[in-house]
């Protein structure tokens, strides 16, 4: 076969255009054929632009048949996962088909997949932190045109309850997440509203970790960090890490706390300009010599445990900010007089907002953050169920496992 490439490439898209699925168009924009209306010349029978049109057809046959179900990885029940097909998600008006390229898991999956997490029922498809690309839009906005890679926003809000009201709907009463209240994007196929989407200059990876990295830098919005500050961060998990590079974006002294001394070195590369690791070192002794006497002016609590919850109001300057990211999974009891006696500022920090997202973003764009050191591992859907079982039984073997859907 031989004959002009550019037609046999234009029958192709007039084919494979016609036929509005969500493969095909997956298909059209990876092999960059932009399905518009501009085709190519026409030939007769027999020429090239007919061989190609009768090679679109059957492409068609064959991905209908493979395709008409979507893979996803499921939590049947807890400690249960494995693959099923799922059926296609359906285009509502206004939304956006996207390809679901790579998808991040956390702690938060991992609790999920043990049976932890008391606001998951099963089956459950798990998935939250989401690099995708945009493979069917209504053209109503350019930045998110077919083709366009993006990060998303994996919450819901009511816009009716008070935090929505005001202007906080990343603390929604009635949010619910991608993968816990909802099901999640760990298929190949998933369709969001436009406004979640955060279209962005960055790689499948560096994507996949704009989410988790927005709850730290939430975290230190709501601080009110600014560089005269002191922040001390109480764990330099997948969480605190985010709270480690926000506080240094922002030009502040960051010291990293943790029991990890791993960690303690992703903090550091992540912009953390101290480390104590409160396992050989007295916590409050190296405070105290860090700061002058003071304590710090900013403490952001990243693990959820009762000893860090309490330490943070202890070790808090007078007049200091103290701001809780971790779940405590238990009563916490307070010696409530140094709220009073040091007129504390004690916030929560839940999720993040819009603006989170982009400083996010504008911090990945300027490659001021260790990417592949903060990821363990990059599999295959697949792999995914055995590689949460490893997980599960050693959760400090791995930092971050990313599944390719590829
Ligand atoms: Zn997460
Ligand atoms: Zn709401």
């Amino acid at each position: 076969m031989c004959g002009d490439e550019n037609e046999i490439r234009y029958a192709l898209r007039q084919v494979l255009c016609s036929h509005i699925k969500r493969e095909q168009l997956w298909i059209t924009s990876k092999l960059k054929l932009q399905p518009t209306s501009c085709f190519g010349p026409q030939g007769g029978p027999g020429s090239d632009t007919e061989w190609a049109q009768t090679l679109g057809k059957a492409l068609i046959v064959s991905f209908e048949r493979w395709w008409s179900n979507v893979k996803a990885l499921l939590f049947q029940k807890p400690g249960h996962a494995s693959i099923a097909t799922i059926p296609e998600p359906s285009v509502t008006q206004g939304d956006i088909l996207l390809k679901v390229r790579m998808v991040g898991f956390c702690g938060s999956d991992l609790n999920s997949f043990r049976g932890l997490n008391p606001l998951v029922s099963y089956p459950r498809i798990p998935g939250h932190e989401v690099s995708a690309t945009v493979v069917q839009s209504d053209g109503g906005d350019e930045s998110l045109a077919v083709g366009v890679d993006v990060a998303l926003c994996p919450y819901t809000s009511c816009g009716k309850c008070a935090s929505c009201r005001r202007g906080r709907p990343n603390a929604c009463q009635f949010n619910q997440t991608l993968g816990v209240q909802r099901d999640g994007a760990l298929t190949e196929f998933i369709v969001m509203p436009r406004e979640k989407l955060y279209p962005a200059e960055l790689t499948l990876k560096e994507l996949c970790l704009v989410e988790p990295l927005t709850v730290g830098f939430h975290a230190v919005a709501r601080g009110r960090v600014t560089a005269d500050d002191t922040v001390a961060i109480l764990g330099c998990g997948g969480v605190g890490l985010g709270a480690v590079a926000a506080s240094s974006a922002w030009g502040a002294r960051t010291i990293c706390i943790d029991v990890d001394d791993k960690k303690l070195e992703l903090a550091r590369l992540a912009g953390g300009t101290h480390t104590i690791n409160s396992l050989r070192e007295p916590l409050h002794d190296r405070l105290v010599e860090m700061t002058e006497g003071c304590g710090p002016d900013v403490m952001i609590e990243a693990i959820g445990s009762p000893a860090t919850f309490r330490a943070a109001v202890e070790e808090v300057s007078f007049t200091g900010r103290v701001v809780y990211i971790g779940y405590a999974k238990e009563p916490v009891s307070y010696e409530t007089r140094l709220f009073v006696q040091k007129e504390l500022d004690v916030l929560g920090s839940r999720n993040a907002q819009p603006e989170d997202f982009r400083a996010v973003i504008g911090l990945l764009e300027a490659r001021k953050f260790p990417v592949d050191q903060a990821v363990s591992l990059v599999i295959p859907l697949e792999e995914a169920p055995n590689a949460l079982r490893s997980w599960s039984e050693n959760p400090s073997r791995f930092k971050k496992i990313l599944v390719s859907l590829d």
